[in-house]
């Protein structure tokens, strides 16, 4: 659809902590040869790497709060000017406030508009997968629920842990904050041609196919109504 159309695929994955973002973004990204932002993932390598952000932020994310929007912002803004995001990205993780929303519509000025879509799941489910998710200690894959058990990374082998911003208290704050300062999202997107509803709590190769329809439905919905970021 992306050369068909010659509109780049900017999407925007919304969704609480467990919904399933960073799994089907990855998946979405990598079929479509687009590159994948989490800025989970940029922060947990850069407190692997004990950068100065990784020290900075190490605190703030294991308490479950958000690390600050002018941080986030501009860790985001250098990423998207680089070329390889010029046919599209998948943004997971990011934006998290209404500030962060704000400042990526700057962002986006004078390209293709942002599709968004919120994959919606029950609140009991997400306190069930974030209780029992595991990652490769090596890699930092999320392990598929119930592999767990293996001990051992699919794609490397290496040792598999609960994330430590997983534990229960702090999977409850994850939470409460996505409630208080990221769910306000959905209502400042959703009035847009280009937003996008789907349901988490399915397999996730029927995620996947619902995530891959309604970015092609946004997309052409984006075309016909000529609307540009
Ligand atoms: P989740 O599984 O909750 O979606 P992520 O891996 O996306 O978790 O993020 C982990 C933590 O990193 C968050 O709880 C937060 O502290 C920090 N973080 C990630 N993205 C952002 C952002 N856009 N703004 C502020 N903090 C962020």
């Amino acid at each position: 659809m992306r050369k068909r159309a010659g509109v780049a695929l900017n999407v925007v994955m919304l969704g609480p902590p467990g919904a399933g973002k960073g799994t089907q973004a990855e998946r979405f990204a990598r079929t479509h040869g687009l590159p994948k932002i989490s800025t989970g993932d940029i922060l947990r390598e850069a407190i692997h790497a004990d950068t100065p952000l990784g020290r900075s932020a190490k605190t703030t994310i294991y308490s479950g709060a958000l690390v600050g929007d002018d941080v986030m912002i501009g860790i985001v803004g250098e990423r998207l000017s680089r070329p390889d995001t010029r046919p599209g990205f998948v943004l997971d993780g990011f934006p998290r406030t209404v500030a962060q929303a704000e400042a990526l519509d700057r962002l986006m000025a004078g390209r293709d508009p942002l599709i968004i879509v919120e994959i919606v799941v029950p609140e009991a489910e997400l306190v069930r997968r974030l209780g029992t998710r595991m990652i490769c200690e090596h890699c930092g894959a999320n392990a598929p629920i119930g592999d767990g058990a293996t001990g051992v990374c699919a794609r490397c082998g290496g040792r598999l842990v609960q994330r430590a911003d997983d534990n229960q208290a702090v999977v409850i704050e994850r939470l409460k904050v996505y409630h208080q300062q990221s769910e306000p999202l959905v209502e400042y997107f959703k009035v847009r041609p280009t937003f996008r509803s789907i349901d988490g709590a399915q397999p996730p190769d029927r995620v996947a196919a619902d995530l891959a329809a309604a970015i092609e439905a946004a997309g052409n919905g984006a075309l016909r109504q000529g609307v540009r970021g």
